[in-house]
């Protein structure tokens, strides 16, 4: 039966708050998994199961798969629509309500993340995989087009900001396709793109990256101050600032926007170097 169809007969109500709108098209959804690099041997979480489509295509290509969703009027939905799936299991938790130690134990073992979001929970999401020392190779979402162009964006440009610099702190993050919105049911008033970012663990070998995105944090608190002002009003001594700004190759006056993930551990290192 088509998926609008198992919808209907179990008279769902698309609930706009936890941003159902639903992919339906096989093709495309097998393209998204194809773009998490999902393969036989893997583990897939998915967030956002919904009524199960991106689960089943997912479910073709991966060894498990582990489904979360929050809305548990979607269980008979799921029950028909992933009938045959001997390989996954659905979850109904809120994902960033859930403990390493409680992913773990559901999770068991290495995982690749695939989710079809709500744009407000794109940035915890994210940063709940970045962050942790849960063995997480990739996170690849489905967003709205503009945050997924934050997240992939490259110093300089007027896109970036503190997530697309933490994000690069962690890995390589780049855009697999466009989504235009006419292929989500119902049709959001956005375009969507997919963002595929894959986890490289030592890319900034033993520098703690997540003091580093404490420092990034600090550099766009204010956007329109300077970099210096920034620092300072995060606590730095002046000359600190100064001197670790002037040491790691930048004008005083340069503001946040301008440095790089790479710019950032360089600062970082010379900060920790300044008495
Ligand atoms: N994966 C399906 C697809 O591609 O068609 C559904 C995607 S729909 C955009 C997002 C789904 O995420 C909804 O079913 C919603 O209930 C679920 N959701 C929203 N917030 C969530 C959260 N915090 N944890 C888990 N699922 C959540």
């Amino acid at each position: 039966m088509e998926i609008l169809e198992i919808l209907k007969k179990y008279s769902f109500v698309f609930k706009k708050s936890l941003g159902q709108n639903f992919l339906t098209d096989p093709q495309l959804l097998d393209a998204i998994a194809r773009d998490a690099g999902v393969e036989e041997t893997d583990t897939v979480v998915e967030i956002g199961a919904g009524a199960g489509t991106l689960t089943r295509a997912l479910s073709a290509r991966a060894a498990r798969v582990v489904a979360f969703d929050i809305d548990e009027s979607l269980i008979p939905v799921l029950r028909e629509s992933l009938s045959g799936c001997d390989n996954t299991e659905v979850v109904f938790r809120d994902v960033l309500k859930c403990t390493d130690e409680e992913l773990n134990e559901i999770i068991g073992g290495r995982f690749k993340v695939v989710a079809n979001i709500p744009y407000y929970i794109t940035t915890p999401l994210v940063m709940r995989f970045a962050e942790s020392t849960l063995p997480v190779d990739s996170v690849t979402v489905t967003i709205q087009e503009e945050v997924a162009e934050r997240l992939v964006a490259e110093a300089g440009t007027p896109e970036y900001g503190a997530i697309s610099a933490t994000v690069a702190l962690r890995g390589d993050a780049r855009i697999t396709r466009n989504v235009p919105r006419r292929m989500f049911r119902p049709v959001p008033n956005v375009d969507s793109a997919v963002v595929r970012i894959d986890f490289l663990r030592d890319k900034f070998g033993d520098t703690d990256v997540n003091k580093v995105a404490d420092l990034v944090r600090a550099a766009f608190r204010m956007r329109r101050k300077t970099l210096f002002n920034n620092l300072v009003s995060a606590g730095y001594a002046k000359d600190k600032a100064r001197v670790a700004i002037e040491r790691a190759g930048f004008a005083t006056d340069i503001r946040g926007e301008r440095l790089s993930a790479e710019d950032y551990v360089k600062l970082y290192g010379e900060l920790n170097s300044v008495d």
